[in-house]
């Protein structure tokens, strides 16, 4: 299993070299502490556990693939100005590693929300050879678990404020379990002939364990895998002998093999619309309702609920999805 502990390291190392405690000394008594996060998922997390004494940018903005996506140079100087990073791990950032291992080595409080997650929560897909799918806020549950690994790792970097990120952490969690429930209310009424998820790239195993639903994607676990005619014709043949009425396509991944498949069902007289557009590897745009974790996940839920035959409310569980308006 490939599991690379960063914040081991960042500890070992800052330890070794004796500035552990001295990482935040530039930093202002009762100033925020500087957090860069990777994807707007862990910066999401971090912001809300953080509360007011975090400041939270994200360096992957709205619609772009973590999978494939590689540090600038400007990219770096932020990170090495940050008192925390805090990235989703897993592999997920595949073209970052080496960046966040020499930040890591610098001293910096460096965390992985996924890869600090108990072993019995990760999916090891066959497929992978042995690394765990890196897609782990799919499941609520999950990222109940996560937000306390953010609680502690901020609490150890900055023990002022463990009872304040304490509560932030037991407030959010209540909420998380509002649209947990959600979840298993609203793809639990999908009926069950219905149950398959049909997607461009494998964001969704965390998903359809969680809920119940058979998960399929058109490419593999990371988007730089290529998708090959067979897999297609593998997946048009699913679909037309299922009778599966539609397929997905996701926000951070180009929609060209969805079409496919769509256009391939078609030329054998099945019907397969577009169930909607999916939040995998981003969330919406920035101040948006979608721009956040529980926005992006009942955007998902309501829209796979409702393109699947289920009964979800237009406007999502809080009453506040764009696509209701
Ligand atoms: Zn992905």
């Amino acid at each position: 299993m490939v599991r690379v502990d960063l914040s081991r390291r960042a500890v070992l190392a800052g330890a070794a070299s004796g500035v552990l405690l001295a990482a935040g000394g530039a930093r202002a008594q009762g100033a925020p502490l500087n957090v860069v996060a990777t994807t707007a998922h862990v910066g999401d997390l971090v912001r809300n556990v953080g509360g007011d004494r975090v400041r939270v940018a994200n360096l992957l903005g709205e619609g772009v693939d973590p999978h494939s996506y590689r540090l600038t140079r400007s990219d770096t100087a932020q990170l090495m100005r940050a008192d925390v990073v805090a990235y989703n791990g897993l592999l997920l950032e595949g073209k970052m590693t080496d960046a966040l291992v020499r930040v890591a080595s610098a001293g910096k409080t460096v965390f992985a929300v996924a890869d600090a997650l108990p072993e019995e929560l990760l999916i090891a897909p066959p497929e992978t050879e042995g690394s765990f799918d890196p897609h782990v806020w799919m499941d609520v549950k999950n990222w109940i678990a996560a937000a306390g690994v953010v609680r502690d790792r901020l609490s150890a970097r900055d023990p002022a404020g463990a009872a304040a990120y304490a509560a932030n952490a037991a407030r959010h969690v209540a909420e998380l379990e509002v649209l947990d429930a959600y979840a298993r209310r609203v793809l639990g009424a999908v009926p069950e002939t219905a149950r398959v998820l049909i997607t461009a790239h494998d964001a969704f195993n965390y998903l359809g364990r969680a809920y119940g639903l058979e998960v399929r994607g058109i490419q593999g676990i990371s988007t730089e895998s290529e998708a090959g005619l067979r897999e297609i014709e593998g997946l048009v043949d699913l679909l037309v002998a299922r009778r599966i009425g539609a397929a997905f396509v996701e926000s951070s991944v180009t929609d060209r093999n969805v079409r496919a498949l769509v256009e391939g069902a078609a030329a054998r007289g099945h019907k397969v619309a577009i169930g909607g557009e999916l939040y995998s590897d981003a969330l919406g745009a920035p101040g948006t309702y979608e721009g956040t974790y529980i926005g992006m996940m009942d955007h998902n839920l309501t829209t796979i609920a409702r393109a699947l035959g289920g009964e979800a409310p237009v406007a999502g569980h809080l009453g506040r999805l764009a696509q209701a308006r």
